[in-house]
């Protein structure tokens, strides 16, 4: 459906059909009843980028600075989350997770993980080697937290929910429709797509590793640049998945903001090891081989990049030993779980992270949204952004300027 000006005239259009797009949408059609929602998604389905992606954790928030959005999002959302996949009857799995020491230096970084998980609100516990052996019996660790909330779920099956709830309350999706321009004006965006021009009265960008591209078009200065981070997984054969019995991560590195290689219980049954955290030559290169130029020069003339290289050389360099030796992989995974053999495991479908860095080299740490006239950009939206998308919609929605003409509508 084309959209000309003067008809099809939309109060909201949302950029973007993964799990925070999707999720926005939703929680716009609740809040204005009546009001004319779009959402423009350039694949041929939902969710198909990060959000298809990931590791299908519903994580509980213990990771964030206290106070963060990471922190609140995660642990509102992972309940909003679960209560959603109960009401439309999503399979999902609260299995708990164990974060393991696996040796001493690890112990004072436990510790304090345990204490922001409680300054989190999180009802966790610390156990040691005996209780460990029972949960999980083929784990080597020292002490570990028990972490009884964290879940699992297949993200896209919530996106696929959520689409039908948008349509269901009357909105338009669009899905094989890219946006490659927006002229922003006084009380509309014109969206220009490979399938016409889109009008609306506010803009939502969604666009994941494409959002700070999407906000540029937009004419909204975002100071950061998306550089995108490719997650590589390896699957367990079926007759080893008896050695996880939950979700099974290591104590993180906490200058790093990737959570180290870990064992997850995907829904369906399969037990996955990674993600690894590689920089990706190609914004949704989910291949060793995948490039692209544009991408590629864009993170390597930014001067964002090198300081953080300067920064984190020697961990860039192991996770990128990870990427190109198996071996290098399997000693990682055999830290927690020594019986592991690089004959139990084969390769699975990658991942790639769309993670936002300024220009002085610092990562954005947290959700990060832009305002601009009549839009909203969400510019970082990493992990835990699937588990706390229901929140995440939320607070856009809060942050839209009142739309009165909108509210009159649904009172009359
Ligand atoms: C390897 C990996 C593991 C992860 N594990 C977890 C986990 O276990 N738990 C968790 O909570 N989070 C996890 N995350 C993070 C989570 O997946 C993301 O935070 C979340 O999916 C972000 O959703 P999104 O909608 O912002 O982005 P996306 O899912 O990437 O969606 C953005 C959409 O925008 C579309 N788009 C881009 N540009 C345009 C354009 N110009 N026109 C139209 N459409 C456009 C894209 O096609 C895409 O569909 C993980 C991420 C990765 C990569």
């Amino acid at each position: 459906m084309l959209a000309e000006k003067g008809e099809g005239m939309y109060d909201f259009a949302i950029v973007g059909g993964g799990i925070v797009g999707l999720s926005t949408g939703v929680a716009l059609s609740k809040h204005y009843p009546g009001a004319q929602i779009v959402v423009l998604e350039k694949e041929a389905g939902w969710g198909e980028h990060q959000t298809g992606h990931n590791s299908g954790v519903i994580h509980s928030g213990i990771y964030y600075k206290p106070g963060s959005l990471k922190a609140r999002f995660a642990l509102e959302g992972s309940r909003s989350m679960i209560d959603f996949c109960q009401e439309h009857g999503i399979e999902h799995e609260i299995c708990g997770k164990v974060i393991v020491a696996t040796n001493p230096e690890e112990l004072l970084l436990l510790d304090n993980l345990y204490q922001r998980g409680l300054d989190n609100g999180l009802g966790i516990n610390k156990i040691g080697y005996g209780e460990l052996k029972e949960i999980e019996p083929h784990v080597n660790g020292l002490a570990a937290i028990r972490v009884p909330m964290a879940g699992i779920v297949n993200y896209k099956q919530v996106c696929e929910t959520f689409a039908s709830i948008i349509e269901r309350q009357g909105g338009a999706l669009h899905l094989n429709t890219k946006v490659g321009n927006i002229v922003e004006s006084e009380n509309e965006a014109a969206i220009e797509t490979n399938r016409g021009t889109f009008y609306s009265r506010f803009l939502i960008n969604c666009a994941g590793l494409h959002s700070d591209r999407v906000a540029h078009m937009g004419g909204v200065n975002t100071q950061l640049k998306i550089v995108p981070f490719r997650g590589e997984y390896y699957e367990l054969k079926p007759e080893k998945r008896y050695l996880v019995k939950h979700l099974i991560y290591p104590v993180p590195n906490p200058a790093f903001p990737f959570l180290g290689v870990h064992f997850t219980r995907m829904i369906g049954g399969h037990v996955e090891a990674g993600p690894n955290a590689v920089l990706s030559f190609k914004r949704e290169g989910y291949k060793k081989t995948d490039f692209n130029l544009k991408d590629f020069t864009e993170v390597m003339t930014y001067p964002g990049f090198w300081k953080l290289a300067s920064k984190y050389w020697k961990e860039g360099l192991e996770e990128c030993v990870r990427s190109f030796s198996k071996e290098a992989f399997v000693r990682s995974l055999q830290q927690l779980i020594p019986e592991i053999q690089s004959d139990d495991l084969e390769p699975a479908p990658a991942g790639v992270r769309a993670q936002a860095l300024k220009m002085d080299g610092s990562l954005v740490d947290d959700f990060h949204m832009i305002a601009g006239r009549n839009s909203i950009h969400v510019c970082n939206a990493p992990s835990p952004a699937a588990t706390a998308s229901i929140q995440i919609g939320k607070a856009i929605i809060e942050r839209i300027p009142d739309q009165r003409h909108l509210k009159a509508q649904a009172i009359s």
